[in-house]
This record gives C-alpha cells, sequence and structure tokens, in this order.
C-alpha cells in the first residue's frame, strides 16, 4: 500500500511532485501486482481472523482506490475454478420463492459501482478502462442503470468516490490531459443530478435504482472505503481552496473528514441512511473497525466478494477477489471479524464495475429478499439486513428462517428453550456440497463455532441452537460442488 501513499498528491504547485508522482503511477500498479501472488501464496491456509498481529491481507486484487493513482491496472481475472455447465438449463434468476409458502421474493443485484462522474463509466474494452481515469468516460449514471434494466437486473447501485466529483482536479494542469476544473456548486450539482437519475430510472415491479457515494480514501492502512446509499446530501471533507482554479470552495453538502469513520456514521444516522464496509483488506482498516452504536444502526453490509473493479467481460466470466468464506485464497475471514467486534453487517457480494458491464461481470450477487420490487421494499429490507450473497451463482434462492418463517435472516429476535432452523437452497447452478452454521457472540471478538454441517443436501431441518442465555449470532455459509459460495445475514438471537 505504500505505492498508494506515494501517490497522493497534496502539493499541487510542484511540477517536480507531480512528475515524480505521475512516474509513480505509472510504476506502482505493476509493483503492487508483482506481490499480489506471493502474498497470495502464504495465505494458502486460512488463518483466524483473530490471530496475533492483523496480517496484511491478501491485496486488494479488485484494485479500486481511488485516492489517487493508486489503482492497480488489474487484468480480468479469470475464475479459479471452471464453473460447470451443471446450471445450464435452469431457469435464470427468479424472484418468486421456488420454496412453497416462503413469503419473500429474492432480488438479485449489485450494490457497488461507478459512472463518469468520477473514475468508472469507461467502455468495457481493456484500452479503455483503466485506473485513474477520472471524468474520461462516457457513461453517466442513467446510463449504468438503464444498462442493468435492460439486461434483467433487479437493482443497481452506482457509488461515486465522493472526493472525486471534481474529477481529481489535484492533477488538473494544463498539460496533464483530464483537463477539468469544476467549482463547488457544480461538484454538489453532479451528486443531485445522479440522485436524480435514480429516480428516474426506477420502475416499481421492475428495477431499482440507488445512487450513493462510496466515501474515503485507501492512503493509510487504517483507511477503508465505505458504501453511502441514497443519502441526499454528499458527504465530503474537500474544501478545495486552489489558488490556480477559479470557483473552488466547499466540495460538500455535509462535511465529514477524510478518515473519520464515526463522523461517517454519525452523518448516515442523521440522514436514515445505510451503508457497507467494501473490500476490507485488513482489520486495520476504518480505523481497526472503530465500532460506534451509530455503526451499529447504520452500518449494513461488508462485502464478502469485490470486484474485479476493471474487469471487462459483459459475460460474467470474471472472479473476483473473496474476504471471506472457505476459499484458500480467502485468509483472514472478514466477515466474522465484523459480527465479533459487534457490527450487525449483512454480506454483501459486489461487482465494483468501472466499465460498461453493471452487474454483468461476474455471477456474483447480493440478493435482497422483499415482498415486492419497489425502492422503498429494497431500502427496508437493506436496513433490515434480509439479504445474502453469492459468489458464482447469479440464481441460487438461500432461505435460512426460524419459527415457521416468523424470523428470516437479518432479523433480530429473543427466544426461550431450543431454536431449530430451517435451511433451503433452491436453483444453485451446481449441486450443494456443504451446509454449515456458525454461531458466535456479538462483541466478543472471538472467533465463531460451526454448529452443524451437512453434507450434500439442499435442505436442513434439524440444526437447533440450544437455549444458552446470551447473545448470540447465527449465520449459514454454503458451498456448491463446483465452487460457488453462498453468505446468509445472520440473525441476531438473545437466548432467555
Ligand atoms: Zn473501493
Ligand atoms: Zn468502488
Amino acid at each position: 500500500m505504500s505505492g498508494n501513499g506515494l501517490c497522493y498528491l497534496n502539493s499541487k504547485k510542484s511540477v517536480l511532485l507531480l512528475t515524480i508522482a505521475f512516474l509513480m503511477c505509472l510504476i506502482g500498479p505493476a509493483l503492487l501486482h508483482s506481490q499480489t501472488y506471493s502474498i497470495h501464496e502464504k495465505d494458502k491456509n486460512p488463518i483466524s481472523p483473530y490471530g496475533s498481529s492483523p496480517a496484511l491481507s491478501p491485496p486488494d486484487t479488485d484494485g479500486e482506490d481511488a485516492d489517487d493513482c493508486g489503482s492497480m491496472s488489474v487484468e480480468n481475472l479469470p475464475l479459479p475454478f471452471s464453473l460447470v455447465q451443471e446450471g445450464v438449463g435452469l431457469p435464470l434468476a427468479q424472484s418468486e420463492p421456488v420454496e412453497a409458502g416462503f413469503p419473500y421474493n429474492f432480488y438479485y443485484g449489485n450494490l457497488h459501482s461507478h459512472s463518469t462522474f468520477t473514475d468508472g463509466g469507461l467502455a468495457a474494452d481493456p484500452g479503455r478502462c483503466r485506473s485513474s481515469q477520472y471524468c474520461r468516460g462516457d457513461v453517466f449514471p442513467g446510463d449504468a442503470f438503464a444498462y442493468a434494466r435492460d439486461r434483467g437486473l433487479h437493482f443497481l447501485s452506482v457509488v461515486d468516490h465522493n472526493h472525486l466529483f471534481d474529477c481529481h482536479a489535484s492533477l488538473c494542469q494544463p498539460w496533464f490531459p483530464s483537463g477539468c476544473v469544476w467549482n463547488a456548486q457544480q461538484v454538489r450539482g453532479k451528486y443531485q443530478q445522479g440522485l436524480q437519475a435514480a429516480q428516474a430510472a426506477t420502475i416499481d415491479n421492475t428495477f431499482v435504482a440507488i445512487y450513493g457515494i462510496e466515501f474515503g480514501v485507501l492512503t493509510t492502512p487504517t483507511d477503508g472505503h465505505v458504501n453511502i446509499f441514497d443519502a441526499s446530501v454528499l458527504f465530503n471533507w474537500e474544501d478545495n481552496s486552489n489558488p490556480d482554479y477559479p470557483g473552488t470552495g466547499q466540495f460538500y453538502d455535509v462535511f465529514v473528514g477524510r478518515s473519520d469513520y464515526q463522523g461517517l456514521y454519525a452523518a448516515a444516522q442523521n440522514q436514515g441512511v445505510v451503508g457497507s464496509f467494501n473490500h476490507p483488506r485488513s482489520v486495520q482498516e476504518f480505523n481497526n473497525f472503530d465500532f460506534t452504536p451509530e455503526g451499529k444502526n447504520v452500518m449494513v453490509g461488508l462485502e464478502v466478494a469485490n470486484g474485479p473493479a476493471f474487469c471487462t467481460a459483459e459475460d460474467q466470466s470474471c472472479g473476483g477477489t473473496r474476504y471471506a468464506g472457505d476459499y484458500q485464497f480467502a485468509g483472514s475471514d472478514k466477515f466474522q471479524y465484523a459480527l465479533g467486534v459487534g457490527f450487525r453487517v449483512a454480506p454483501f457480494a459486489s461487482q465494483d464495475n468501472h466499465c460498461f458491464n453493471y452487474g454483468f461481470s461476474t455471477a456474483n450477487r447480493t440478493v435482497v429478499l422483499a415482498n415486492s420490487l419497489t425502492k422503498s421494499e429494497v431500502m427496508t429490507a437493506l436496513q433490515q439486513r434480509h439479504v445474502f450473497a453469492t459468489f458464482a451463482d447469479d440464481r441460487a434462492q438461500l432461505v435460512f428462517s426460524a419459527l415457521d418463517n416468523t424470523y428470516i435472516m437479518g432479523d433480530t429476535f429473543s427466544n426461550s428453550g431450543p431454536l431449530t432452523f430451517h435451511i433451503s437452497v433452491r436453483n444453485s447452478v451446481s449441486p450443494i456440497d456443504e451446509i454449515r452454521v456458525y454461531k458466535g457472540i456479538p462483541e466478543s471478538r472471538s472467533s465463531p463455532q460451526i454448529i452443524c454441517s451437512r453434507f450434500d443436501t439442499t435442505d436442513v431441518d434439524d440444526c437447533v441452537l440450544f437455549g444458552t442465555p446470551g447473545e448470540w449470532y447465527v449465520y449459514v455459509y454454503v458451498k456448491e460442488r463446483n465452487g460457488a459460495e453462498l453468505w446468509s445475514a445472520p440473525m441476531w438471537i438473545t437466548g432467555n
């Protein structure tokens, strides 16, 4: 990550510094990329997320950074296994529950992508879709939503980088090709245009469009990227008083400091909106997963999978980086770590599209359980954590419920006596290898235990949480035979 730090440009006047930084932009990605595989090799045996000192997690192979030049230029990473064609012939993602009587529909989408308002929206061509292309594409939020909607995705979120609505103005030297100078009113106006595009693209019972920001930088190990969905105001820290350019000023509606995650959670709570932890590379990120009541309330998701941010495929053939699960390269499990800290996060699998392939670079999906496909239903379902995530499966229906569907994944409730769960998987692309149920203790900072493990079955009705007093989180993890994975949101249960 030191390469990223070197790339950060604060002095806008020194041509020499700019030149050095520009060169680092060119060679930094190559240096970072060359580290990728050596670190992966060391991570082949997954370590406990609670191991001694937080090891550097697998590198951010999605490469997306946006602090600066620091994004790695990532080729289309192949899937680490072949997508066996067992799924062929099954119906594509179906919203209605296959399991009779299950009282929710399933909606398949992607909560993380970027438009040319910041560093995305680039043609899906390896020559065009690269990192550090600030406002260089021609795909605006409305175009991104239309693409995803026309191809049958149920929802898409475009989250442009909160500090790049000015097209990274620090690079706007006369000789620098991005050639952009934005004033404060234009910057804030772009954010409002994104919100309006989402409103215009949303069609009840067909498609939900969400606009928002990806907040933060990746300059130091305690930084991190956080999505904030559908806030009516722009959170930012930039007060860009560059004397070299006219019209600069406050590039925000609500000020939130550059690495002030506590402040961000409080600001999100004030606005009544929710967010997610993105590509959590190490447990040091987000100020060491700093835990506050506001953060517990507003942070509803954590990306168990992300990217590849610059994948140019439109046929779902890219893989993506996992931050949880059982795969040999996953390393420490950041989902379990965040749950152990006390965050009430659902798993998200995000594509982080920067190219014009919104929602179709991979078969990874975030799946929302709701009664109908409207903006308010989807936003409420996110707030309730009625969500599961898939890696390499664009159609599986995962059910995790208790007491005859009185409670489902994401719910918080009290219970006396033994509690028997109902778990089923339908419509998966490959047969089920294993269904696992984890039980952990929020705010314990300890690893969860596996309480049930069942092989070669799609249905589990004999997994019981015995009525031990205390607070528990319980979630389901599924491995398919072809390597695809599913994660449910936990239920948070108080045993009496
Ligand atoms: Zn990011
Ligand atoms: Zn992103």
